[in-house]
């Protein structure tokens, strides 16, 4: 059903292509873009313009920002959204050769958010953040980063359950589902959003929520940008002032006793679902350490006991670990993974078991000899868990992610790779893609391998929407052809994970 429906919009638009051909000329990338001007005559930009620079060099990663698109539409209203979306469905009915993308915090993998030689809608001018206190339900323009996020609501005393590094954007990551701080207490970021603004593919402007367009509500909560663009979220939000939370890290020789730390704090049946903790093995030239991330959503006056566990493992090297805000914590973390390096990263899923902990590790460790030639690397194999109390969280949430309601934890693996050279390009991609497959081997051979790939954390071509199942695939392909008959986000948006 999946590909047959994939082929028929492919071939589909191939037979557009061959009869706009004999009748008129397709609009080519330069044509759209003055045609997108006419209509919009001060926030399309060209190359050699400061904003058009601007855009594109505050894409995080390196990639991006060395494949300019033809323009780029900055747009500063909802009303300029619908226009921009009328005048691409309208170029694209039927030659189909304006592609697009479509841009929040500009943090997403490399062709996520930015299409080469063709128009990139550029959504971080719509950034206002307003707050209901008495419902406590923030609403939040798409184009905000989470390091906005955290200022504004830091005044307020409140959190809203997104983004850890400040950088990342709010369409982005909601759209993924996102994983916060505080996501063992209330699930998926997109499991607390109330409300969406969306704009569809017709360009009008609707109201998504439970009791208006109930199918598209569900679908945004992990659909990415398969059904139009999202313009605002109104998301619930949680009455914290400061909490427990930064990093500590040790040398990578205690790697054995991390680990069972590890395993043991995501494991405990009576887990406290105000802890949270992921950790990570990185390499940079000089060092390699193993690195806690923890969290606590509160504020006592000493690290709670649940999260000791993991701090006491052995004596750190150093530590960031504190009580602070939400902008402390958010601007620490975008500080320790800078924009405009390279970036190679892939994700799987497994259940927890100390086996495939162990041996996943080792496997990365083990690769570390064939990589230090590379200069200025960072490369890192980072445990993310999803305990049980998140996914019980994420059941009640209405998402479409198709994760188990519970029971065993699960634990996400990310392997990254950050550098400066295009020459190291192929190099490093052949070493990343086999230790991560080495890796994935290990989990099916183990019988703990998960089909769920985070959105968020995936690689271009890795299959995020299969891992959602095939009910919700074909859930999401039914409100697809709902909301978006002509399949303007399917055939004309090819960055992302589509359907
Ligand atoms: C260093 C780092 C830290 C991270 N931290 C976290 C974290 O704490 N939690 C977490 O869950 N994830 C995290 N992520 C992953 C993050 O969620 C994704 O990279 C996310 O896609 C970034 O969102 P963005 O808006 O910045 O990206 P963009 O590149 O702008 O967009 C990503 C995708 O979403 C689509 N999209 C964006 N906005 C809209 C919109 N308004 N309407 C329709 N489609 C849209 C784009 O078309 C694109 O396909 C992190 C990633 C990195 C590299």
């Amino acid at each position: 059903m999946f590909l047959t429906r994939r082929l028929v919009a492919l071939a589909l638009a191939g037979f557009e292509l061959l009869v706009g051909s004999t009748l008129a000329a397709p609009a080519k990338a330069p044509d759209c873009c003055e045609t997108l001007r006419k209509s919009l005559p001060d926030i399309v930009s060209w190359s050699n313009t400061s904003a058009f620079t601007d855009s594109l060099s505050a894409y995080w990663v390196q990639q991006e920002s060395l494949a300019p698109p033809e323009c780029i539409v900055s747009v500063q209203s909802v009303a300029h959204v619908q226009t921009t979306v009328r005048v691409l469905a309208r170029l694209n009915a039927k030659s189909n050769t304006c592609p697009f993308a479509i841009r929040a915090g500009g943090h997403g993998n490399y062709g996520a958010s930015n299409q080469a030689s063709g128009v990139d809608i550029d959504l971080r001018g719509l950034n206002r953040i307003t707050v209901d206190q008495g419902l406590a339900v923030a609403s939040i323009g798409a184009g905000a980063s989470w390091g906005k996020v955290a200022l504004e609501l830091d005044t307020l005393g409140l959190v809203a359950p997104g983004g850890r590094d400040g950088d990342v954007g709010v369409g982005g990551l909601s759209l993924a589902g996102g994983i916060s701080y505080v996501a063992p207490l209330v699930g998926f970021t997109a499991d607390n959003i109330v409300k969406y603004q969306v704009v569809k593919a017709s360009g009008d402007v609707i109201t998504v929520s439970a009791t208006s367009n109930a199918d598209l509500f569900k679908a945004l909560k992990g659909g990415l940008n398969n059904f139009g663009i999202v313009t605002r979220i109104d998301i619930k939000t949680l009455p914290l002032s400061r909490t427990w939370g930064g990093t500590t890290y040790y040398d990578i020789s205690t790697a054995p006793q991390q680990l069972n730390a590890f395993y043991n704090f995501t494991s405990d049946p009576s887990y406290d679902d105000k802890a949270y903790a992921y950790q990570s093995f990185g390499y940079t030239p000089g060092s390699t350490v193993v690195l806690n991330n923890l969290a606590y959503a509160g504020a006592p006056a000493t690290l709670p006991a649940k999260l000791s566990v993991l701090n006491a493992a052995a004596p750190a090297l150093f530590s960031t670990l504190r009580l602070d805000n939400q902008t402390a914590f958010t601007t620490e973390q975008a500080v320790a993974s800078p924009k405009g390096l390279r970036q190679i990263h892939y994700t799987t899923t497994f259940q927890l078991n100390k086996e495939i902990l162990t041996a996943s590790f080792e496997i990365w460790n083990a690769s570390l000899a064939r990589i230090k030639s590379v200069p200025n690397l960072t490369y890192s194999w980072t445990f993310e868990p999803l305990p049980a109390p998140l996914l019980a969280a994420s059941a009640k949430g209405g998402n479409v992610l198709g994760l188990p309601s519970g029971g065993k934890p699960l634990v996400l693996g990310l392997i990254r790779a950050s550098y400066v050279d295009a020459a190291d390009d192929t190099y490093l991609n052949d070493i990343v893609k086999q230790v991560f497959s080495d890796i994935e081997a290990r989990a099916e051979k183990l019988g703990v391998a998960n089909q769920w790939k985070y959105a968020g954390y995936a690689g271009k071509g890795q299959p995020v929407i299969e891992g959602y199942g095939k009910s919700n695939v074909a859930f999401l392909e039914k409100v697809s052809s709902k909301y978006d008959p002509e399949q303007l986000f399917q055939r004309s948006v090819p960055g992302g994970f589509k359907l």
